[in-house]
């Protein structure tokens, strides 16, 4: 048989797998929490297409970061290059000005949830289709109380998710204006120490100087220690809008820990960076990364606009939530209906559209089995009650409800069978 390819993962329901982060259940969870902490704060939803210009990401990541690099490309048939998309930061912002958001007199606050593509080494906790969540607050303000107020959403998202155990890491990289120099003091002293660094250090020292920082290679850790750190070099403007970004923090009582060497994967970010990591995780910890890019709509050749979000991975965070917090029984049938002779089929049809109608999830039996084989089937879709319909129970019209944990049968009408599986559900 062909198998998936690698690096993807298919999402089943759990009597299928053990894996927690290819479990259904707990994905439908995330995803119906995240969509209502979103629309507390005012955020809207918005999906764009998997495939876009390849120059967008070029253009907009960076060519020479590793996102770029993992990109699945292809020529089109027409010539046209184009990517399975990396991330959705960009394209978020392409429909921003392509649907002339910018017409908006506030913000424009807008979330998305999907599949994203990166040609990685796969490991736990990080694959080649990976799902996100992410958030996006276009407009013309760069306020720190927009970033304080998508971290304070967050915190309530993990919360309802209950997820405790993590820690906000930030930082500030700098703007146009201060982070140049910067740059170039980084990459003397980087200079200076090539020949003790590793292999991507120096390809990074190259292209990327920044992401250097970012080097997790256990014999570098000492010679990056030396290096200048950009909040020495903060111009005045950057400094204050980090100071009033932690007083905001501060005021809700956000605990978080300044990284003086975070910086992000994609070269649009400037101003305030942040991670949130988990501790369940393992090496790949980052269950949230995020940050500013004020600049990315005009790289594209857009509308000046200003920007802040995040991503997070839904595997990493599904791999996060307690057993506590999930029903892995969401998905389980209500009701299985199993007909006693070949008649009592046709009239059991009508029985589960009036049950489903009124709310309750029906399977019915089209496989003509007996009695007795209907009920193991029952019992391995983990039915709670099977009701049983044959000539004598539609003669009478009251079926028979068996409990499929205790055995219990009794014999109901219609809407007392309704009036039992409402009352179970409550
Ligand atoms: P990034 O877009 O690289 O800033 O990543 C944002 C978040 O997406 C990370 O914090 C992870 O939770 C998640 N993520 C990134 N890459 C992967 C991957 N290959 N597999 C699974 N999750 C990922």
């Amino acid at each position: 048989m062909i198998s998936r390819v690698k690096g993807t993962q298919d999402i089943l329901p759990a009597r299928f797998t053990a894996k927690p982060d290819a479990q259904i259940e707990r994905w439908l969870l995330v995803e119906r929490v995240a969509r209502e902490a979103f629309r507390r704060y005012g955020f809207e939803e918005i999906r764009t297409p998997i495939i876009e210009r390849t120059e967008l990401f070029e253009r907009g990541v960076g060519a020479e970061t590793d996102v770029n690099k993992e990109m699945y490309t292809f020529e089109d048939r027409d010539g046209e290059m184009v990517s399975l998309r990396p991330e959705s930061t960009a394209p978020t912002v392409r429909a921003y000005s392509e649907h002339g958001m910018f017409n908006q007199a506030g913000l424009v606050k807008l979330f998305y949830i999907g599949p994203q593509f990166r040609r990685e080494r796969p490991q736990k906790g990080r694959y080649r289709q990976f799902w996100q969540i992410g958030v996006e607050v276009l407009g013309q303000s760069d306020e720190p109380a927009i970033e304080a107020e998508v971290i304070e959403m967050l915190y309530w998202f993990l919360m309802e998710l209950g997820i405790s155990d993590t820690e906000l890491l930030i930082n500030s990289i700098g703007d146009g204006a201060c982070r140049p120099a910067y740059i170039s003091a980084l990459r003397e002293a980087i200079r200076e120490r090539l020949p003790n660094l590793c292999g991507s250090c120096r390809q990074r020292y190259e292209t990327n100087p920044l992401r250097v920082l970012d080097c997790k290679v256990e014999s570098c850790q000492v010679h990056l220690a030396e290096l200048p750190l950009i909040s020495d070099s903060l111009c005045d403007a950057c400094g204050n809008h980090f100071s009033e970004f932690r007083r905001l923090l501060d005021q809700r009582g956000i605990a978080y820990k300044i990284e003086p060497r975070l910086v992000r994967g994609l070269d649009y970010y400037m101003r305030t960076a942040f991670e949130i990591t988990g501790s369940s995780l393992g090496a790949q910890n980052t269950l949230i990364g995020g940050g500013r890019y004020d600049g990315l709509s005009e790289i594209l050749g857009g509308q000046p606009v200003k920007g802040f979000g995040f991503a997070s991975g839904i595997e990493r965070l599904v791999m996060s939530v307690p057993e506590s917090t999930i029903n892995l029984g969401v998905n389980r049938p209500e009701l299985f209906v199993a007909c006693v002779g070949a008649d009592s089929r046709d009239y059991a049809f009508g029985v589960a559209r009036r049950l489903r109608a009124a709310g309750i999830s029906v399977i019915v039996d089209l496989e003509g089995r007996k009695l007795k084989k209907a009920l193991a089937v029952a019992n391995s879709l983990d039915a709670q009650y099977s009701l049983i319909i044959g000539e004598d129970e539609i003669k009478s019209g009251s079926y028979v409800l068996r409990d499929m944990k205790t055995g219990e049968q009794t014999s109901l009408r219609e809407s007392e069978i309704i009036d039992t599986l409402k009352y179970r559900r409550l």
